[in-house]
Formats: structure tokens, C-alpha cells, sequence
């Protein structure tokens, strides 16, 4: 078994890994990425995908040209069920090939210096003292080892290197349940006939969206929890509802994660990013932008540690502290507020958008670029008669409201909680005490309702 020394080993060469190897190359420092694929298929199985245009300048990637972009949409429409009152927000997004943007990245990555070498996988850190100091891979000439100073587990949703660690009260390595993931199905449909908005429309009831692909194509998708067959069934179901026919050229399915991550994000000598932390935007599962933040503020922290020859836990901590008391405290608000929202019948639904202030243009553009559930507090107050009509009227249950109440404070403690993220691994495990219980509550209401979903679809 032959041995190469570096300071960092990336397993995935994916958005975050190619990212973070790129950022860490930058700041001098030794990189080496390991993926199991061809490189030549990053991106293969997810085709078109969406991104805000403004992130490229927030995280200094130039912005695509030529056949890596698609399209250049203007605005996100949000559909109630019933195809009532709309709501258009104007949010610039790029729709863009992700092969294409996943070869400039790796590119990116390998002209600041980091090395990268594909069809290879992780098998295994290797320890000192129970210190990782390096990992083994097995690529096309065999088996060989690399000694490094620092583990980053971006793998995606597997979580390679996370899950084969021994679990310790710092770093959880449970595998992702079914019961915690979203199935994306998509197809793209060509000879479109109808009425078509050509930018991106949202369809809360379905998980489902709309938007173009290539061409003159149109995806059509939607989210399901756990199961690929409910998954189908869903999409045909809310592809039905649509204003407008056409033949699916092509169709595409994968996970993406939907719950919270791991309390912290690093260990000695360790940190997990992107899809391996559960970073996807927990109202649609998008994981690009999100992950790209968290590898920002790793790349930072782990240069420093380096720099210092210190990757210890602690040196480590200011990943966790930044990511978790900022886009970490937006993301567990969601995800704990979010089901009660969603879970709500199309009736009650279509309700809600007829009331003023409830979904607004302001709001939706915030949802997707700031990751706030943003409300005007005077259309908030306006909006309590309306809402209270709705229930004497029988169009809004008491009981979903009751229930919307009740896990709006669920996760506002959740948030409240993330915002006050430990300064200090010394104070992590009274913290760890506080969370538990409360993400207990707001994963028993989330599996509730992804169960409910897969009894009705899958
Ligand atoms: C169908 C679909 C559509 C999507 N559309 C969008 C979208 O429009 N916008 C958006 O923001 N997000 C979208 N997402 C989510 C987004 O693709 C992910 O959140 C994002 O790619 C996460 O990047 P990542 O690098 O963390 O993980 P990944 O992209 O999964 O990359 C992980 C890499 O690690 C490699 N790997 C795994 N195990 C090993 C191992 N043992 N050794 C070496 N390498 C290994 C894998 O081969 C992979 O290349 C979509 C997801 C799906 C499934």
C-alpha cells in the first residue's frame, strides 16, 4: 500500500467537496479529493438544476456562460391548490446545467492546487491514538493510504466517512432513515401545449415545482418522502392538475435529505459538509446554495486550524458556531415549523392565500434568500380577523391552526436554541440536553405527516 502526504483529504468531489478543495487550495493549503465516480458523470444524474443568481458573487464563483446556462429566470410564482390569487415574487435564478458547472468547479479547484482523483473511495480513517491521521482509498491501481492532518466527509447523503466513525457524545454516525429523506423525481417534458408560465412556479400541496430545462423543455417535479414508487405516483398526480400537457423526454430521481444535522459538525481532526450534514434547504431540499455557505465558513476555520497545526475539536469549533448560530438556526426553525405548514388540506390551503399578508411576494423572496418565514407585523395583526373568519366559516380547522401555533413555538425555541450555539465544546453536551427533547417533538410531527403522505401515495 503506497502512501501520499496532504493536509486535507476531501471524500466527494461533488459541489461541496470541489468547493471546499478549491477554497482550501487558495489559502496554500495541501488537498487531496477522493471520488468514487468518474468525473465525468459529476452532475450526470441530476441534469438541470436551480440557483440564485446573486450567491455567485456572495461566494466568488464567476457566473456561468454558454451551454452551462440554461436559462435566466426572473421571478418564482407560488400556486395555491384551487390555482387561485398567486403570488409572484421577482427572484433571479439561473437555470444551469450542473455537469457543466460541476467540470468548472473540479477545474476551479485543481488551478488553485488541489489534486483530484476520481473512481476512487474512501474505505476508512486511519487513527493514532484514536487521532485520525489519514484515511485509505482504493482507486484503479489498488489500495493506498494518505496521511493528513485534517478528514472532510462531503459524500453526500451517505455520509461515508461520518458513519464509519466510532459515535462519540461529539460526532453522531447514524446512517440518514428513509423516513428522513425527500425522493426528488423529475421529468422533462417536451411538445408542451397549454398555458405554461416559463419561470419557476412552486406548488406547496405537491412538493412540486415546475420550471424549464433544456431547450424548450419543462421539468416537472415533486418531493416525496421515502419512497421512489410514491414519488412517480405523486408526480402523475400533481402533473394532472397542471394547465398545460406534454411527453416526458427524460426523467431523473434522487434523495435529498430532510432532517436536522448532526449536532456538531466536527470532531478532531474531522468535519462533515453539504449533503453529508443534512445542509438542503428544508422547504425544498436544495442543497447547493446551503452547502456552499457551510464549506465558506469551514474553509476559513480548517486554513486557521492548519495554519496553527491545531485540529483539535476546539480549533475546530468556529465551523460549528458560525454555520449553527446562522444558516443552522434558519434551516432547524424550518424544519421543525415547516410540516405543519405543508401538511395542511389543499381546501385550508387555498384559504390562506386569500388572506392578505399570509403569502406575499416579500415573503416568498425572503423564504428563498434568506431562509425566513418573513411577515409584515401589521398584515400579520390585520390578517387575525380574516383567520378567525376562516375558522367560523368552517374553511380553516381549528385543530391545524392549533397545530401551526404549536410547533411555531416548537421551533422558535429550536432557532432561539441554535442562535445561542455553545461558544465552547466544554458547554456542548448541556446544550446537546436542551435540543433533544425538542427535536423529538419536532420529528415525531414531521414523521407523522411523511407517514400520512405515504399512505396516501406510496
Ligand atoms: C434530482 C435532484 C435535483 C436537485 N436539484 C437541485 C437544485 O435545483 N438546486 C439545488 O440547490 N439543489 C438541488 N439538489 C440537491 C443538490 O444536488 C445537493 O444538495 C448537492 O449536490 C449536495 O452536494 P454535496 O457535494 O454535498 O453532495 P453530492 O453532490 O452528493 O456529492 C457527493 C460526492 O461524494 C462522492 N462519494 C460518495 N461516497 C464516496 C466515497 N466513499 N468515496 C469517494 N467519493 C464518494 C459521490 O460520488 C458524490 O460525487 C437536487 C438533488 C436531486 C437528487
Amino acid at each position: 500500500m503506497n502512501a501520499r502526504e496532504t493536509d486535507v483529504v476531501i471524500v466527494g468531489g461533488g459541489t461541496s467537496g470541489a468547493y471546499l478543495g478549491w477554497r482550501l487550495a487558495e489559502r496554500g493549503m495541501r488537498c487531496l479529493i477522493l471520488e468514487k465516480k468518474p468525473l465525468g458523470e459529476l452532475g450526470k444524474d441530476i441534469g438541470p438544476f436551480h440557483m440564485e443568481e446573486e450567491a455567485f458573487a456572495r461566494f466568488g464563483i464567476p457566473l456561468p456562460q454558454g451551454d452551462e446556462l440554461l436559462h435566466r429566470l426572473e421571478t418564482i410564482t407560488t400556486w395555491p391548490p384551487g390555482r387561485g390569487r398567486k403570488v409572484t415574487a421577482s427572484l433571479t435564478t439561473l437555470d444551469m446545467d450542473k455537469p457543466a458547472f460541476m467540470r468548472r468547479l473540479i477545474s476551479y479547484a485543481r488551478e488553485a492546487g488541489a489534486e483530484v482523483v476520481e473512481r476512487t473511495g474512501f474505505m476508512g480513517v486511519v487513527r493514532d491514538r484514536g487521532v485520525p491521521v489519514g484515511v485509505t482509498a482504493r482507486g484503479p491501481d489498488g489500495e493506498f493510504r494518505v496521511p493528513c492532518r485534517l478528514v472532510v466527509d462531503a459524500s453526500g447523503i451517505g455520509g461515508a466517512v461520518r458513519t464509519s466513525q466510532p459515535a462519540t457524545p461529539w460526532f453522531e454516525n447514524d446512517g440518514i432513515a428513509d423516513i428522513d429523506t425527500l425522493v426528488v423525481y423529475m421529468e422533462s417534458w417536451g411538445g408542451l401545449e397549454g398555458e405554461v408560465n416559463p419561470d419557476i412556479n412552486s406548488f406547496l400541496h405537491f412538493q412540486g415545482w415546475y420550471a424549464p430545462s433544456y431547450g424548450e423543455e419543462m421539468i416537472v417535479g415533486v418531493g416525496m418522502p421515502a419512497s421512489p414508487e410514491g414519488a412517480v405516483k405523486r408526480q402523475r398526480a400533481f402533473a394532472a392538475t397542471l394547465p398545460f400537457t406534454g411527453e416526458a423526454r427524460s426523467s431523473t430521481s434522487g434523495r435529498v435529505p430532510y432532517r436536522r444535522p448532526p449536532f456538531s459538525l466536527v470532531d478532531n481532526g474531522l468535519m462533515v459538509v453539504g449533503d453529508a450534514a443534512f445542509m438542503n434547504k428544508p422547504f425544498s431540499g436544495e442543497g447547493v446554495t446551503s452547502a456552499l455557505t457551510a464549506c465558506a465558513i469551514a474553509a476559513e476555520v480548517a486554513a486557521e486550524a492548519l495554519s496553527r497545526d491545531d485540529l483539535t475539536r476546539e480549533a475546530l469549533w468556529p465551523y460549528n458556531l458560525r454555520y449553527f448560530r446562522g444558516q443552522g438556526a434558519k434551516f432547524a426553525f424550518l424544519t421543525a415549523a415547516m410540516p405543519a405548514l405543508v401538511s395542511l388540506s389543499p381546501p385550508e390551503i387555498d384559504f390562506l392565500y386569500e388572506v392578505p399578508g399570509i403569502f406575499t411576494p416579500e415573503g416568498t423572496r425572503a423564504l428563498n434568500l434568506e431562509y425566513e418565514l418573513k411577515s409584515d407585523p401589521a398584515e400579520t395583526l390585520r390578517a387575525v380577523p380574516a383567520l378567525m373568519g376562516g375558522i367560523a366559516a368552517g374553511r380553516l380547522r381549528p385543530g391545524s391552526l392549533a397545530r401551526i401555533a404549536r410547533m411555531g413555538a416548537v421551533a422558535g425555541a429550536i432557532r432561539k436554541l441554535y442562535e445561542s450555539y455553545p461558544e465552547h465544546p466544554a458547554d456542548f453536551g448541556a446544550w446537546v440536553r436542551k435540543a433533544r427533547p425538542l427535536w423529538e417533538r419536532a420529528d415525531r410531527a414531521r414523521h407523522d405527516y411523511f407517514r400520512r403522505l405515504l399512505r396516501e401515495w406510496a
